[in-house]
């Protein structure tokens, strides 16, 4: 499982970030996963908005990778707990167990994948039957800078299917970085009250048991 922060600060080890106490979470704190079908860009939306990098040798996720970022919201600093979760159908009930505690969802297709953006459903399916919390969902279209040679969802309809279920929607491209920043700050600010503050609601405790 790879592990990674923003900053040269110590990031947490794997056992660390598994069996993390209560007394180390932030009231500030929000979590948010990354789920959808393999190859769709989860890790690369990762690695744009927490490292400023694009590679297109990226390696396949195993299991889940966490990262952490500070975001600035209203005049407070909220930290981002993002896992980005393996999509091939082998690590299904893996990704399930990075649900709990999730306040926010970002399920990805390619736009140049129909089938991608078919199988959302049954990745938001899985999310909500395994969440603790009111989940807020963005659906996000990757792949934008293939948008004139290889598009195969239009906008209109990734947006209509968004906007019938209550979801965000937004396009982006991890290669070029558009629309990386706001796709987070956009969820970000869904979630938080006006005051920049995580609602009570929400159950920051992510600890996962391992049995
Ligand atoms: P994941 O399995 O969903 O985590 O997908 P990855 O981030 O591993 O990306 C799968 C492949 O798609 C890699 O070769 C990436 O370089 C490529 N990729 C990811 N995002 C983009 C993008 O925005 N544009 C283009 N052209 N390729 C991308
Ligand atoms: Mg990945």
């Amino acid at each position: 499982m790879a592990c990674c922060g923003s900053s040269d600060k110590p990031c947490y080890n794997t056992t660390d970030s598994l069996t993390r106490s209560k007394h180390a979470v932030t009231s500030n704190q929000l979590k948010i996963v990354l789920v959808g079908q393999g190859g769709v860009g989860k890790s690369s939306i990762t690695l744009q908005y927490v490292k400023g990098q694009y590679n297109e040798y990226i390696d396949m996720t195993i299991g889940a990778a966490y990262f952490y970022k500070t975001l600035s919201v209203n005049g407070k600093d909220i930290k981002l707990d993002i896992w980005d979760t393996a999509g091939q159908d082998r690590f299904r009930c893996v990704a399930a167990m990075f649900y709990r505690g999730a306040a926010g969802a970002i399920v990805v297709y390619d736009i140049t994948d129909k089938e991608s953006f078919l199988g959302a459903q049954s990745w938001i399916k899985q999310l909500l039957q395994n969440s603790n919390n009111p989940v807020q969902i963005c659906l996000v279209g990757n792949k934008l800078d293939l948008a004139d040679s290889r598009r195969s969802v239009s906008k209109e309809e990734g947006k209509s299917f968004a906007e019938k279920n209550g979801y965000l929607f937004v396009e982006t491209s991890a290669k070029t970085a558009e629309n990386i920043d706001g796709l987070f700050n956009q969820l970000v600010r869904k979630i938080v009250n006006a005051d920049g503050e995580v609602p009570a609601s929400y159950d920051n405790d992510n600890n996962i048991t391992l049995t």
